[in-house]
């Protein structure tokens, strides 16, 4: 019987747990009071743990191309097959699953009653600071010693929940290559005095990413309007693309389409103001979108409120028309760690066996979850990298011995 330590109990950690049970004597160090702390604010406390759209483009990575190693039909297949045996029955809302309690703690919950059975051993209120390989054995912080080691600690973000970035480091120290960290999954923060006026406002919108003028990528959804910039589903989801982009010194404009749903929006308001007529411009466009915002976009184009669309120069129009749908937000940063749900970087995957999750650099270490250079969108797939890594790393253990 071989002895495995599991660095970290959160989502990666407490899943390659279960896996590598069979036949092993497994043990959790975890610095916390308590395992799986973050898995508990995970989808606003229901847990959205996995999405049927399972397209790469859900994911970001130094190396994309890799991701497809790691994300196949088996793999998701096994972290179905997993939750089923462990009993959760998925919610499934537009693809994206939640238990059908809809509290994360089931899943915390299921999980930590599976590693029980398997005999997993949990140590908790215990902090890894430091990792050595001697004589194929791994040494840690000099008192504890085991033949397997998975290191699942997390990245930086919400450090609140445990995860503060210590394992880039321990791993950093073994010749590990870190590629850049940053925040991902957070609000953008912008520099403009209407913030103030559109704080609080929801909207369904199209937001476009431009970097240094040129189209990156867009979203559709729900976007929050804060006193500070924007936020939202959609907004987070371009947030890690940004975040690297202003660390390059690049320019990052979010452009939001008010009315994603007209095609021609001149042909369209010409159209309306004949058929809704008697309206002041104010009056035109409230129906259409929140008053709060209808103001900011008729300051930023230069239109009086109690003007008649008739009335409007040429050069008015066009404006207008251009605020409703391109209107452009320069981002001049992001939110930091503490408020990110995951980070971009990590491990670079060059140096991992994909299969396994092993380090290429060092026998019997293996590494999961968000330590790894991928992160994803909101959706469920950042979890999904978590049960992929850990079953990957736990299972390859489990069969070896
Ligand atoms: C608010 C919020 C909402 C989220 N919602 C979703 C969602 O709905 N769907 C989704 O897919 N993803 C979501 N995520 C992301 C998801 O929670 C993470 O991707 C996932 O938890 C990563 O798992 P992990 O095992 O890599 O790390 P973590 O879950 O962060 O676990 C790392 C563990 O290691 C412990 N640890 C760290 N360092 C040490 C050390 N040196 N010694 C001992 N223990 C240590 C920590 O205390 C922690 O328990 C959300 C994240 C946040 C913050």
């Amino acid at each position: 019987m071989k002895k495995v330590v599991i660095v970290g109990g959160g989502a990666s950690g407490v899943i390659a747990s279960i896996f590598a049970s069979k036949n092993n004597e497994v043990i959790i160090l975890e610095r916390n009071s308590n395992p799986l702390k973050k898995l508990l604010l995970t989808g606003n406390g229901k847990c959205n743990y996995f999405n049927d759209n399972q397209d790469i483009s859900n994911y970001n990575s130094s190396n994309i191309e890799l991701i497809e190693q790691i994300v196949t039909k088996n793999n998701l297949n096994s972290v179905l097959d997993f939750f089923d045996r462990i009993g959760i029955v998925p919610k499934i809302k537009n693809g994206y699953y939640y238990p059908y309690s809809n509290l994360s703690n089931s899943i915390k919950e299921a999980l930590l009653k599976e590693a029980n059975l398997c005999g997993v051993k949990i140590k908790t209120d215990y902090l890894v600071e430091d990792i050595k390989r001697i004589n194929n054995k791994f040494i840690i912080n000099n008192e504890l010693e085991c033949d397997y080691l998975i290191l699942s600690t997390g990245s930086k973000a919400c450090p609140k929940t445990g995860s503060d970035g210590i394992g880039y480091d321990i791993l950093k120290k073994l010749g590990h290559k870190i590629i850049k960290v940053s925040p991902a999954l957070t609000q953008v923060i912008g520099n403009e005095s209407y913030f103030k006026d559109w704080a609080g406002i929801r909207a369904e919108t199209k937001v476009s990413l431009y970097e240094n003028d040129k189209y990156v990528t867009e979203q559709i959804g729900e976007v929050q309007f804060t006193k500070n910039g924007l936020s939202g589903i959609c907004i987070f989801n371009l947030s890690g693309k940004i975040r690297q982009g202003l660390d390059n010194n690049n320019k990052e404009d979010i452009i939001i389409n008010f009315l994603p749903f007209v095609m021609d929006i001149e042909e369209y308001l010409n159209e309306r103001n004949k058929r809704v007529k008697n309206r002041t411009i104010i009056e035109l466009l409230e129906g259409l979108i929140n008053y709060k915002l209808v103001k900011i976009i008729l300051k930023k184009s230069n239109i009086s409120e109690n003007k008649y669309y008739n009335e409007l120069t040429r050069e008015q129009k066009i404006n207008l028309y251009n605020n409703l749908v391109s209107f452009k937000v320069n981002i001049i940063d992001t939110n930091d760690f503490d408020s990110a749900q995951t980070c971009s970087g990590g491990v670079s995957l060059e140096e991992i066996n994909l299969n396994t999750m092993e380090s290429k650099l060092i026998d019997g270490l293996f590494i999961t979850g968000e330590l790894l250079d991928i992160d994803g969108l909101c959706g469920g797939y950042n979890l999904t990298i978590a049960w992929i890594s850990g079953i990957l790393a736990g299972n390859y253990i489990g069969e070896l011995c």
